[in-house]
């Protein structure tokens, strides 16, 4: 695995680093599963524990049919149960059948009464989308990915009752460095082109500042960024990340603990898109493209337009809360 989960990917408080197989978030009580691969975590212990076992792994086998069977014959001696819906959503989702595993598993998660061990059922959906995109992808059925994954936690944002963005798009990105790195039959080049628009959103929708760096010091690290000769590289956009990741470092060691608790109890996913937008504009006009239409614009109006650094600072002042860039100061 590319790095360990360092904070809860619900409520972003810092979660312990153990090596069992979940953690239990302080704050929103929820299990986090560490392997976000784990697509049994959520199967009930009991009568009909073996069937589900069964009907997992006809599914990843692409025993689909069988999988479906199971699946199906479970749901007939307990109609309407949570977690054989969340089970035929999966295999439909292993089939290809993308609305068909969306309406499964809002008919399961809106059954649930106890939202404990829903990161379970997380692990499940997530990768269950994984294979579903790269289904489609290899398919070449035209298929928008990132619409999809939004519309999925927009809607399971109000069955769980919690901000569930951020952890499907983390655990499908996994998944996907998972694929390059170990599957010698996926084809690299599509999953990777599909990483840029995930790490957006992984940055416009995180909960926990440190945590964020960490995950764009790794992909940074994996693109082979190097901050000397990224103009050369044609890797301006990656510049931003750059800038992002080392103006939250800066700042991260002067903010307290209330501090930080404040930022990760003011955001959730329908203000970040706040943020998503404001990044996406930074990247629209500092990237590659933006680069060259500045130049263009440049020729004529010498020195016009916001510099990457204070577009990306004012950024990074209004994700940490801080009140020395805001409109209204205090004072
Ligand atoms: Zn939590």
């Amino acid at each position: 695995m590319a790095f360990k989960l360092m904070s809860c990917p619900y409520c972003g408080t810092d979660i312990d680093d153990s090596e069992s197989e979940f953690s239990v978030c302080g704050r929103c009580g929820k299990r986090i599963y560490s392997d976000r691969a784990n697509l049994k975590a959520f199967i009930p212990e009991g009568e009909y524990e073996d069937s589900f076992k069964e009907a997992v792994e006809c599914m990843v086998d692409e025993r689909v049919a069988k999988a479906l069977a199971i699946a199906d014959e479970l749901l007939e001696i307990m109609p309407g149960n949570p977690d054989v819906l969340m089970l035929r959503g999966a295999v439909n989702a292993y089939m290809g059948e993308d609305g068909k595993a969306f309406n499964d598993w809002k008919a399961g998660l809106g059954k649930l009464e106890n939202y404990t061990n829903s990161d379970a059922y997380m692990c499940l959906v997530s990768k269950s989308v994984a294979d579903l995109l790269y289904y489609k992808e290899v398919e070449f059925i035209e298929f928008d990915h990132i619409r999809y994954i939004d519309s999925l936690s927009e809607e399971f944002d109000e069955f769980l009752k919690t901000p569930c963005k951020f952890v499907l798009y983390f655990t499908i990105f996994l998944d996907y460095i998972h694929r390059i790195r170990h599957d010698d039959e996926v084809d690299r080049e599509d999953l990777e082109d599909v990483l840029p628009d995930m790490i957006t959103r992984l940055v416009s929708y995180h909960r926990n500042p440190k945590c964020l760096t960490n995950i764009v010091d790794y992909y940074l690290k994996r693109l082979g960024y190097d901050n000397e000769t990224y103009e050369d590289d044609d890797m301006t956009s990656w510049h931003v990340y750059y800038l992002l990741s080392e103006g939250i470092k800066s700042r991260l060691s002067t903010l307290t603990r209330e501090h930080l608790e404040s930022i990760r109890d003011h955001w959730n996913d329908e203000n970040m898109s706040e943020l998503e937008e404001q990044f996406n504009n930074i990247l629209k006009d500092h990237g590659e493209e933006g680069r060259f239409r500045l130049h263009k614009k440049k020729d004529v109006e010498e020195g016009d337009g916001e510099s990457v650094e204070k577009s990306v600072d004012d950024y990074v002042s209004k994700y940490l809360l801080l009140l020395e860039n805001r409109d209204t100061p205090e004072e």
